[in-house]
């Protein structure tokens, strides 16, 4: 953006290198570069080049704000996801987790069930909790997309963990976590990730529906990819950071439009004109 001496636009020169030339002819200007926005004058006295956190007062506001348009998983397939974690909740008092891909051949959302540890705890007496559930993503094939994922957290709260936050600080998409799992329906929590910045959500951007968990629908193989160890720790991580708590705000930006079928409603100054209108999501 560069904008002459008559114009409202303040003027802004890109430093895209060393040999970037400096506008002597420009009394003022902000340069936009790799270290940050500066206030540049030029006078009869000085040239100076100063950093800055203020930005052109001339420009508009912006908040951040994510659109998704995820393909939905059927009402059965959620149910048996929920299913599979209360199995492991009541045979190894484990958490668990599934990945939710997206095959670009076949345009339809499948889930990756990757090989997992569950961490438990074991009390003296024998009581044995939920710690945190181990994986790793595996090497999935060109055509296939990681697009969020679901864990469980046993009977603890659903909520963005302090280790969840950290885990999905560099994995953008949907992040769901199945908690209360003694209830039915059990508790939901929802959030998108992009660019680490979290998006509450609601769970139906992912879910078709929800009406009971459906363990005996579960595929075998699903539960082989499942051990369990005994972690080092004597302490469940939700003894240590509760959902209300203050350092648990990991779900701090509202998510423009839970669904895209309601974005032209709920979109507002921020979404440019070209992203509000799209394709309606499909369930699958
Ligand atoms: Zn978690």
């Amino acid at each position: 953006m560069n904008k002459g001496p008559d114009s409202l636009v303040p003027s802004v020169y890109l430093k895209t290198g060393d040999e970037t030339p400096w506008p002597r002819d420009k009394s003022f200007f902000y340069l936009l570069t790799g270290s940050g926005m500066f206030i540049c004058r030029n006078n009869r006295f000085f040239h100076s080049c100063v950093p800055t956190t203020e930005w052109p007062s001339e420009l508009a506001g912006q908040k951040p704000f994510c659109i998704v348009a995820y393909p939905k998983l059927a009402q059965r397939t959620f149910e048996t996801v929920v299913g599979f974690f209360d199995e492991v909740a009541r045979v190894f008092s484990s958490e668990a987790a599934v990945l939710i891909c997206w095959n670009d051949r076949s345009g339809e959302i499948e889930l990756v069930v990757p090989e997992q540890v569950g961490i438990v705890s074991a009390s003296a007496a024998g009581y044995v909790s939920a710690l945190e559930v181990e994986y790793e993503i595996p090497v999935l094939p060109a055509h296939m997309r990681l697009i969020g994922d679901i864990h469980s957290h046993v009977d603890a709260p659903a909520f963005a963990s302090s280790t969840d936050i950290t885990d999905e600080f560099y994995r953008p998409g949907v992040h769901l976590v199945v908690g209360r799992l003694s209830n039915e329906p059990p508790e939901f929590h929802c959030s998108v990730v992009v660019d680490g910045v979290r998006f509450k959500a609601d769970v139906s951007i992912i879910a078709s529906g929800y009406e009971r968990r459906r363990p005996e629908d579960v595929p075998a193989e699903w539960f082989r990819r499942i051990t369990t160890r005994v972690g080092n720790s004597a302490q469940s991580k939700y003894d240590k950071l509760r959902p209300d708590s203050a350092d648990c705000s990991g779900d701090n930006q509202d998510l423009i439009a839970a669904d895209v079928d309601d974005m032209n409603a709920a979109v507002d100054s921020s979404v440019p004109e070209c992203l509000r209108r799209t394709t309606t999501s499909q369930d699958i």
